[in-house]
């Protein structure tokens, strides 16, 4: 069954509407992109879209109550309820290192949740 669908661009601020043609796993641009960046783009996003991943966690005797975090690279787009779910049942206790992994295999997608800030221990 063929499936077709418009995807904005976001690559660059132009953000053209490319519209692709899916069957199977067969994809397919017909028009509106203007370079090869853009048919990656929608290659991707038809067939594996990913977003990366901004949360926070909760801190056990931190100087802060909570603590910022980030997906190490882009997550599957189907994995993200149980990986926002993973992240908000997390504690970690103080102190914690910007850059230190919070949640490793973060609901077993291979990806880590990483800190992007330190908290001290009180
Ligand atoms: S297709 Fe190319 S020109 Fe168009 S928004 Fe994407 S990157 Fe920009």
């Amino acid at each position: 069954m063929t499936d077709e669908k418009e995807i904005t661009c976001i690559i660059c601020p132009i953000s053209c509407k490319i519209s692709v043609k899916l069957d199977g796993k067969n994809f397919e641009v017909t028009s509106g992109s203007k370079c090869i960046k853009g048919v990656e783009y929608a290659r991707a996003e038809a067939l594996d879209p990913k977003r990366m991943l901004t949360s926070s966690v909760l801190v056990n005797k931190g100087d802060w109550p909570l603590l910022s975090v980030k997906s190490s690279e882009p997550i599957p787009k189907n994995k993200l309820f149980h990986v926002l779910k993973e992240i908000k049942d997390a504690k970690i206790d103080a102190p914690v290192k910007l850059g230190q992994t919070v949640i490793k295999n973060v609901a077993n997608t291979k990806i880590n949740i990483i800190a992007t800030k330190s908290i001290k221990r009180i």
